[in-house]
């Protein structure tokens, strides 16, 4: 027995650790995070790419001078937005300043190399990309639309802007790359819905596993510890309202596994689980605490009405027949309420648990109430 209250004090210590995961995964910070590190990657690549552009290509070719002020002019610009989209100063802004950005990188290339003769116009179709990750579908869409009109347009007037530069112009290029810009941006566009789908769903199930007991279904510790604080800061809040706590184990379990075996032990619990949650409220919540343990919590209940309530129960288990081998088994429940003020969740569970081992000293099969 004291082997257990030792490692009930470790446990209490890990809901804490416990619920700053779960805090996280609830809120989706992850997905943001990564998504923001993602858009961050896609800039970086383009600023790596327009300086190996600016270096390489005088190289090989010979360009106006007017091409490498611009081409610097860019690059300034694609830095100034890459630290602001970092410093994460204006996250409601960074589609509008995406789309801004685009718009004065883009265009004076595109008018000095007659519409989509320009080769940085191949950076386009990384913007629907972006847009889904730091916007979303409909971000994506809109982004998506613009850069497409956009390519429409410099094919179709290409010859109209190199008539204000004459410079390098050729129609047969213009068309072929207005085509594979067009196409690839709706591909990029398909790519990042997809991306955004898998992730988020995939998200939901991590999410799921982490706070769900995969034998009996119910709430692990971690999902009851998110819930149960904020019912308890519900209670708090509302002078009113109590809230009110019943921990639960089952008497003499480690001997229906020794006796039966591990899986009717398991099937023992999985049944004692549906026996609980079938008869509670709806918006109780019921979670497996630890190995045959459970946990409930039930909102807006003096203790008074708890004890009734963990009668039931009592009754319900006790009445029951549990397996194949239709066992029999009894619990021994511990009862408390929140206090008026300043109580919290790690408290409530000692006092309960101080309750229980009381019951468990009384003879198993009862209900205490706490101080
Ligand atoms: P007490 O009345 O004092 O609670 O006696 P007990 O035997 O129920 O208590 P004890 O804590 O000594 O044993 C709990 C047992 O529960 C030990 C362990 O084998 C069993 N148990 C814990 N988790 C599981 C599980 O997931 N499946 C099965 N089958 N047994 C489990
Ligand atoms: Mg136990
Ligand atoms: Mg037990």
């Amino acid at each position: 027995m004291i082997g257990v209250l030792n490692n009930r004090k470790q446990e209490q210590q890990s809901l804490l650790t416990d619920a700053r995961t779960l805090r996280n995964i609830m809120f989706n910070d992850s997905q943001t995070t990564l998504n923001h590190k993602l858009t961050l990657r896609i800039i970086e690549l383009s600023i790596v790419t327009m300086l190996l552009a600016l270096i390489i290509r005088p190289l090989l070719t010979e360009l106006p001078v007017s091409f490498m002020w611009v081409g610097i002019a860019d690059l300034l610009t694609i830095s100034i937005f890459y630290f602001t989209v970092r410093s994460n100063l204006f996250p409601k802004w960074e589609i509008a300043l995406s789309l801004l950005t685009v718009i004065i990188v883009i265009t004076p290339i595109l008018v000095l190399s007659g519409g989509v003769n320009s080769q940085l116009a191949f950076f386009l179709p990384l913007y629907p990309i972006m847009a889904a990750l730091i916007g979303g579908h409909k971000e994506s869409v809109i982004v998506t639309l613009v850069i497409i009109s956009g390519t429409i347009l410099g094919t179709v007037f290409s010859e109209h802007i190199t008539d204000l530069t004459n410079e390098i112009y050729s129609e047969e290029k213009t068309i072929a790359r207005g085509f594979w810009l067009t196409i690839s941006t709706i591909f990029s566009a398909f790519f990042g819905r997809f991306f955004l789908q898998k992730y988020t769903q995939l998200t939901k199930q991590l999410k799921e596993e982490n706070i769900q007991d995969p034998l009996t279904g119910l709430l692990n510790r971690r999902g009851l510890n998110l819930q149960f604080k904020r019912e308890l800061e519900k209670a708090m809040t509302s002078s009113s309202s109590s809230l009110s706590l019943i921990l639960i184990d089952i008497d003499y379990f480690k001997k229906i596994n020794d006796k039966y075996g591990h899986d009717i032990g398991d099937v023992c619990l999985i049944e004692v689980a549906k026996v609980l949650s079938s008869a509670l409220r709806k918006h109780d919540i019921i979670a497996r605490f630890g190995g045959e343990e459970f946990i409930i919590v039930l909102p807006s209940t003096t203790k008074k009405e708890a004890q009734l309530i963990a009668e039931d129960l009592n009754y319900l288990i006790t009445q029951g027949k549990f397996s194949e081998f239709s066992l029999p088994l009894t619990i021994t429940l511990g009862v408390t309420s929140s206090r008026e003020q300043h109580d919290n969740t790690l408290d409530m569970i000692k006092r309960a648990d101080k309750a229980l081992y009381r019951g468990k000293d009384n003879g198993r099969n009862c209900i205490e109430l706490s101080d």
